[in-house]
Order: C-alpha cells, then sequence, then structure tokens
C-alpha cells in the first residue's frame, strides 16, 4: 500500500515523513497541473507489484486482472468519500494496440472491480482516436504532448453532471490519466476521479 503522507490531490507518496499530511501538496499539485479532482494508488510501481502487472501485460495472463481489482477495491473502500462515482471508465487502447495483445488490461481489471465494488462499468465510453507512441523513455513534456489530443468521448455517452471514477494499471507521470480527465470534463463530466493499481514514485 502507498504509505503517508501522500498528495491529498494526486496521491503521491512523499519520500519524507516530515510532512503534515493534512496539508500536503506536491509540485504539480500547487502548479495546478492535474484536471483530474483527485487520484489514488494502491501501491509503488516495484517489486512484486510491477512484475503481476508487466505478467498482465506483456506475459498476456488477463487473468491476474483479479487480484489486481481486489487491491482496487480496498483502496476504493478507504477512500470512499472522494472516489465514490456514477460510473467507471477503463484508459482505453488504440484498436491496433489492443487488438495485438489480445485485450485491454485496464477494462479487464475494470470488469473485475466493477463487481466488486458495485459501480458500473461504463463501455467504449471514452475512445482513443490516436494511436500514440509507447510513453517508455519519454520525458514528462513529451509525454504530455504525445497523448495530447488522443482521447475522445463516443456520442452516446452519458456523462453529463456525471461523477466519473477512470481506471488505469499504473499512474506513471499522469500524462494519459491527465489528458482523459481533460476531456471528459471538457464534454460535462461533473468530477473525475482517478484510480490505479500502482504509482511511478521517484526515489
Ligand atoms: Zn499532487
Amino acid at each position: 500500500m502507498i504509505e503517508a503522507p501522500w498528495c491529498g490531490v494526486c496521491g503521491y507518496a512523499f519520500p519524507s515523513k516530515a510532512i503534515d499530511p493534512n496539508q500536503a501538496l506536491c509540485g504539480a499539485c500547487r502548479r495546478g497541473l492535474y484536471r483530474f479532482d483527485v487520484a489514488r494508488a494502491y501501491g509503488p510501481f516495484q517489486d512484486s507489484l510491477r512484475e503481476i502487472i508487466h505478467h498482465l501485460k506483456y506475459g498476456r495472463h488477463p487473468s491476474l486482472a483479479r487480484p489486481l481489482a481486489v487491491r482496487l477495491t480496498s483502496v476504493y473502500e478507504a477512500h470512499r468519500h472522494s472516489l465514490q462515482a456514477d460510473w467507471l471508465i477503463p484508459v482505453p487502447l488504440h484498436p491496433a494496440r489492443e487488438r495485438e495483445r489480445g485485450f485491454n488490461q485496464a477494462v479487464e481489471i475494470s470488469r473485475h472491480f466493477s463487481r466488486l465494488a458495485g459501480v458500473p462499468l461504463a463501455w467504449r465510453w471514452l475512445l482513443r482516436t490516436r494511436p500514440t507512441q509507447v510513453q517508455a523513455g519519454l520525458t514528462r513534456r513529451e509525454r504530455r504532448s504525445n497523448v495530447n489530443g488522443a482521447f475522445d468521448v463516443s456520442k452516446g455517452a452519458e456523462i453529463q453532471g456525471k461523477t466519473l471514477l477512470v481506471i488505469d494499471d499504473v499512474f506513471t507521470t499522469g500524462a494519459t490519466l491527465n489528458e482523459c480527465a481533460r476531456i471528459l470534463k471538457q464534454r460535462g463530466a461533473a468530477k473525475v476521479a482517478v484510480l490505479s493499481v500502482a504509482r511511478v514514485i521517484k526515489e
């Protein structure tokens, strides 16, 4: 689990324990860089959590989505006041990438999490309309421009005035999740929260 103290908005875990958790904001949130209202994650992207996610995505083991969804449910229960939502929105892959992998890990995790947490899953309301480079190896700025305008909201999506919870496997710099939140809010969502299994924490 991510250990306190963490940023009140994006959930970034501070390496130093000498920070007052009641008024802690990270640099990115002090500068107002994120469009989502709140983000939380189960644990740091390291050790066994990193291995499980890697097996799920690249070893093609979609069955690993369930134990990850169980971990997400524990975070959801602990932060229910800030994460409660009308709909779950998995971060979409571009159709070409999804075909290549055979599944979308965010959808697989969301399907289990939806049943466990009792929040309905919105299928294909958020679309990835432009293929993007793999984010690994890109700087924070490059990641932002790589995903800029890469998403759209489908015509039938009922997000007007709704509270949405966007689900992904890993929160790295937040560029992808931020872009998802930006378009969802632009199209009328009242609130966008983010929940990921893992969070990249710089040492
Ligand atoms: Zn923050």
